[in-house]
């Protein structure tokens, strides 16, 4: 399979098998074939998210750059935080977002320490005069090791250190900048509720998450704030090439009733309901799954 093009609509608009292909973590979206479609040339904002500000955290490639897309063509000013040596996919992230006239704040670092969370959140408040929409995007998996042995200490710190601690500690530290009306948006995962064997420590974070999500949401709710996650299927991003073995590349999301992975653009919208403060007004609590027909429950 050669490098192809990525656009237009309808169940059978994307590849249903991939090349061969391996990186290592964090993985980069410019060496992907096929390179994911974030909705560069798809996504059409109408004023949804008018004058709101975001703080993205893993903003720069995969489903956070298709969010950051979709969020500044729906009037949002964003801040997006992801690792420094992710670098280049920010800068390509950052070209597509500033060409809607938003504004459009980088902050790279290691989000698995405490002082650098508490530092995002100060930043991106301060930058943007305030927030008003959290989405706890950022995670690492590897689905390299095919049983608990195979999970040595380091990978298991690394996991629930980046898909947990952080996501707590970030939304700790940005709570006290959300005024009534304001959202938290979690990243979750299909790995909730059927998990694979070779994701065992990350499964067990993104079901963290979705009882972290209910339950923030019934504290934050009195004070007008709503919390919800989104629950993704298997999605065509540098996380996969990066941490999957490449049998399991090529076959990516062919076990789905829709018979192939997703995109990043078709997770988007998903954040785009969640986050419109007039669509969504009445949704808290939720996770919303977006899995190519498997079942979140
Ligand atoms: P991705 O690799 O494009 O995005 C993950 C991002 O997490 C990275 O770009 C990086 O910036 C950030 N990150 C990782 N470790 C970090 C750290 N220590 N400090 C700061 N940032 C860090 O892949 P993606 O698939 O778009 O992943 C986004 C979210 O979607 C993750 O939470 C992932 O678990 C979730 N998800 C992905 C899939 C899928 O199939 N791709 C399915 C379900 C859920
Ligand atoms: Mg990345």
């Amino acid at each position: 399979m050669s490098t192809q093009s990525l656009a237009g609509s309808g169940p059978d608009q994307y590849p249903s098998e991939f090349p061969g292909q391996q990186q290592e973590p964090p993985g980069w979206t410019h060496v992907m074939n096929p390179v994911p479609d974030h909705g560069e040339q798809s996504y059409v904002g109408s004023g949804r998210l008018s004058g709101l500000r975001a703080l993205i955290t893993g903003g720069d490639s995969g489903i956070g750059r298709a969010v950051a897309i979709a969020y500044a063509r729906e009037g949002a000013d964003v801040v997006l935080a992801y690792l420094p040596e992710e670098q280049s996919d920010a800068d390509e992230t950052v070209a597509v977002v500033a060409a809607t006239g938003r504004r459009v704040v980088t902050v790279p670092g290691d989000l698995t320490s405490h002082e650098a969370c508490l530092e995002l959140a100060e930043r991106a408040a301060s930058e943007l005069g305030g927030l008003d929409i959290l989405v706890n995007n950022a995670g690492f998996q590897m689905a390299r090791s095919p049983g608990i042995g195979d999970v040595s200490p380091g990978q298991l710190d690394r996991t629930v250190r980046t898909n947990f601690y952080a996501l707590f500690w970030l939304t700790q530290a940005v709570i006290p900048h959300l005024a009534r009306g304001a959202c938290i948006i979690n990243n979750s995962s299909i790995q909730a509720y059927d998990p694979s064997v070779s994701l065992l420590d990350y499964a067990a974070t993104k079901a963290a998450i979705n009882n972290f999500t209910v339950n923030l949401a019934a504290e934050l709710g009195p004070k007008g704030i709503r919390v919800n996650a989104v629950a993704p299927g298997p999605i065509w991003t540098p996380l996969q090439p990066a941490t999957q073995p490449e049998e399991k590349v090529e076959k990516f999301g062919q076990d789905t009733p829709l018979g192939r992975a997703g995109q990043p653009a078709e997770v988007a919208p998903a954040f785009v309901f969640l986050a419109s403060p007039s669509e969504a007004s009445y949704v808290s609590g939720t996770v919303l799954g977006v899995t190519g027909g498997k079942p979140v429950f």
